[in-house]
């Protein structure tokens, strides 16, 4: 099985997001802590990292944390602004570190909008010129997209302007605002948007995407806002396919190995034909709203068959719909008579995280360069016109 694993390196950022979900906490990494995230994913035979954050290209060890995992056969990618890969010389010292993949994350090509959302001018044109050094040297790129409020009616204009200006973009990555944790959580009301706010732009992107051979993926969007491209959820796709997330979070929640991608429905779920390989709403947060679910009444079978016979993607084994159906429904039954995981809380169970290693630690010198940090949040939230996250308890060691 295809399973990805994400690593949160850091979680500090030279951006102000109004709506990130992982702002700044106590928490470092060093080089030993990065490795023994990367064993771990290695000992579990994940097929691959995501290094996150934060901006994980702030954190002095990521071209060696690159070249680790690289080394230890995991497919190596990293989620990013672009600010620090707009430098020729990082793009090379990345790339030759052996990064496969790069999603580098662009809200909005319209510039005002860009800068509102990032709390920070002038970021379009450095994130441009990280797409085009990534691809000079050879890494993939993709384009990754938080879905909210204030772009929601024109995701479709990012898709034409990059397939105009930067083509060498294959891929993108649609991600509906997770409005539970950090900022996110607190700003709901500057960014958080209505579903139907954005269903007739997605759509647009969407087919856009499609008919240029283009790929894409969408997460957190119930079936019912993107009926015609259901294949492409990455929850519907794990539901599917039975996959399994690790998540390294660098604060208190530490691991999180995300197993059911069901979260909350409508009361008129169970009539839906895509209920068994939709994820619902987001879970968390109880921000959006459910009566915005419609059920549908559309034949599952080509989403799972387009889902297990994607050609770009053979990591699941069983490649007909026959053989597939009976494998989904004793995986459906298992799941029934395992107790349900609770992940309404700050701090998982601890029997998602069986084994883990500790994420991190919170040193002297991080608590209290987390103590300024929190006094620039302060400052920028003030200066940008947003709440800023709540502050993290510290469990302070000895450095
Ligand atoms: S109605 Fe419910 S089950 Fe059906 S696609 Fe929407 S969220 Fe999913």
């Amino acid at each position: 099985m295809a399973n990805i694993g994400y690593i949160q390196v850091v979680r500090h950022c030279n951006h102000f997001c109004g709506f990130c979900s992982n702002p700044t906490s106590p928490y470092v990494h060093t080089r030993e802590t990065l490795r023994a995230l990367v064993d771990d994913l290695v000992a579990r035979d994940y097929y691959g990292v995501v290094l996150t954050g934060g901006e994980p290209t702030l954190h002095p060890e990521l071209p060696e944390t690159i070249g680790y995992a690289k080394s230890r056969g995991l497919h190596v990618r990293m989620i990013t602004n672009g600010s620090r890969l707009a430098q020729p010389d990082f793009a090379r010292a990345v790339a030759e570190a052996g990064l496969d993949l790069v999603h580098v994350s662009v809200y909005s090509v319209r510039p005002e909008v860009e800068a509102r959302l990032r709390g920070t001018d002038d970021t379009l044109g450095r994130a441009f010129a990280a797409i085009e050094n990534a691809a000079d040297h050879g890494v993939a790129v993709n384009v990754n997209c938080v879905i909210n409020k204030l772009n929601a009616d024109h995701l479709d204009e990012n898709v034409r302007y990059f397939i105009e200006h930067h083509p060498r973009v294959r891929h993108f990555v649609w991600n509906n605002l997770d409005p539970s944790m950090g900022r996110a959580e607190v700003n709901q009301a500057l960014f958080l948007h209505r579903l139907t706010d954005m269903r007739d732009s997605l759509f647009r992107a969407l087919r856009l995407l499609h008919a240029t051979a283009r790929t894409f993926r969408v997460e957190r969007v119930p079936l019912c806002f993107m009926p015609e491209f259901a294949w492409a959820s990455t929850e519907t796709r794990k539901i599917v396919k039975g996959e399994e997330r690790i998540v390294h979070f660098l604060d208190q929640k530490q691991t999180v190995r995300q197993t059911e991608w069901d979260h909350i429905y409508a009361e008129g779920c169970p009539e839906c034909s895509l209920r068994p390989i939709c994820g619902g709403l987001f879970e968390r947060g109880d921000a959006f709203d459910p009566a915005e679910l419609v059920p549908l009444r559309v034949p599952l079978r080509p989403i799972a068959e387009a889902v297990i016979g994607d050609p770009s993607d053979p990591s699941y084994p069983l490649r007909s719909f026959e053989e597939w159906e009976p494998d989904f429904l004793r995986r459906l039954e298992e799941a029934k008579s395992l107790p349900r995981l609770d992940t309404s809380g700050e701090l998982p169970p601890p029997e998602m995280r069986p084994d883990a290693p500790p994420v991190g630690q919170v040193t002297d010198r991080s608590a209290a360069r987390y103590r300024r940090e929190m006094e620039t949040v302060a400052r920028r939230a003030r200066s940008s016109g947003v709440a800023p996250e709540r502050p993290h308890r510290l469990h302070v060691i000895d450095d």
